[in-house]
């Protein structure tokens, strides 16, 4: 298949800064849209990927996974969308479309495979890799990418494409409400979402910090309750409290003690994703029949059922606007926990 080359940003090596670099991106298939990149937020697994955490990153590596942006062509197929319109494109962007997962709208878990959109085997070229949202444009089938709801800081809603998602999905999977009380463990890009989701939905929140500076921004998101981890008395206080645990948390921790405050038949979720493994004492699980459990991302229609509520709620994520030539400025602040709570690059400074 035919293809362009594009501008992005991105690195060849880990420890390497990323640069601008030029990127092939596919000629349009009939059902493909081709969508500028006006905003891409910085999450957390883009650090974990330019670090090749997971063993498995692609160079060169061009990260970005949560893109709002304007369609600027469409194949002769296409009929969501036309030239003009918002749109947004998040963590996956195809799947075979006949798997059992990929049947369940979970193409998240696609037996054949999940497109990403970056770092991963493009279905329709050839050798070719994905390269994600910081770059110029993106090229994918219509069936994957979602429509923006009229926000009016369009900035503030790339994050929900990745982080959004990642903590509605499983909020809703646990069907929290106005009956639960809910513990986040961090609040970082995803960690602060998911304050905001859960209080929408009318649940209890208590959010659990390393960070001093983040205990009354805790309570501005809508927490009501905020524990300072690095105090093991003020932990154990919440023994037995909580319905359901949201780790959120990046880096390498021992999740007992949060097990402990979980109370009958309570689940604790891990959407974090520390390279190293969980050490769990099965005592911690078996005792008030806890389970843990762990999510990954959302399938599209609940990506876009969560931009709906979210627009309807009028949760949107707090951001740094930062310019393209600040990407790696940011990457070292993210890496350093100093964000509040999520870079967003506007691309077209580019
Ligand atoms: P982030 O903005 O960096 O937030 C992570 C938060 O974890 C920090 O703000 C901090 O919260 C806490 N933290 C960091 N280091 C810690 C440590 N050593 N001990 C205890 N707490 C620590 O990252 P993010 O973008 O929200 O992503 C969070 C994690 O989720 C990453 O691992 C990312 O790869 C993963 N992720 C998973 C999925 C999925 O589908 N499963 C999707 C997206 C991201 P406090 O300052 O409040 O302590
Ligand atoms: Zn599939
Ligand atoms: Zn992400």
């Amino acid at each position: 298949m035919s293809c362009r080359t594009i501008k992005g940003f991105g690195t060849y090596a880990v420890n390497e800064p990323l640069k601008e670099i030029s990127i092939p991106r596919r000629a349009l298939r009939e059902t493909d849209v081709e969508l500028e990149v006006l905003y891409c937020g910085i999450c957390h697994s883009d650090l974990h990927q330019i670090h090749n955490d997971f063993g498995h990153t692609m160079w060169p590596v061009v990260p970005g996974h949560e893109i709002i942006g304007r369609i600027s062509a469409v194949g002769n197929q296409v009929n969501k969308f036309k030239v003009g319109d918002l749109a947004a494109i998040g963590c996956i962007v195809d799947s075979c479309g006949s798997c059992e997962y990929c049947y369940h709208d979970t193409q998240q878990f696609c037996e054949n495979g999940t497109t990403f959109s970056f770092n991963t085997p493009d279905r329709y070229m050839n050798g070719e890799q994905t390269y994600g949202g910081f770059s110029q444009s993106y090229v994918c089938d219509e069936n994957y990418v979602l429509c923006v709801p009229p926000f009016e800081d369009l900035a503030a809603v790339a994050p929900l494409l990745c982080a959004g998602i990642t903590v509605y999905s499983p909020i809703k999977h646990w069907k929290i409400g106005a009956d639960k009380h809910v513990g986040i463990l961090g609040i970082g890009g995803l960690g602060h979402i998911a304050v905001k989701i859960a209080k929408a939905l009318g649940a209890e929140v208590t959010v659990f910090t390393t960070s001093k500076s983040k205990l009354d921004d805790a309570k501005r998101l809508g927490a009501d309750h905020v524990v300072l981890t690095t105090d093991e008395n003020q932990v154990k206080e919440w023994t037995k409290k909580l319905d359901f645990i949201l780790d959120t948390i990046s880096a390498k921790h021992d999740v007992n003690p949060y097990l402990n405050l979980l109370t009958w038949q309570g689940a604790l979720v891990v959407v974090g994703l520390p390279p190293e493994p969980l050490d769990v004492s099965a005592f911690n699980i078996v005792h008030g029949r806890r389970s843990l459990a762990g999510s990954n991302i959302g399938g599209i229609a609940e990506t876009q059922e969560m931009l709906n509520f979210c627009f309807k709620h009028n949760i949107t994520a707090d951001i740094e606007l930062i310019k393209s030539d600040q990407i790696n400025e940011a990457f070292l602040r993210l890496e350093k926990n100093d964000v509040k709570y999520r870079f967003v690059v506007d691309m077209h400074s580019t």
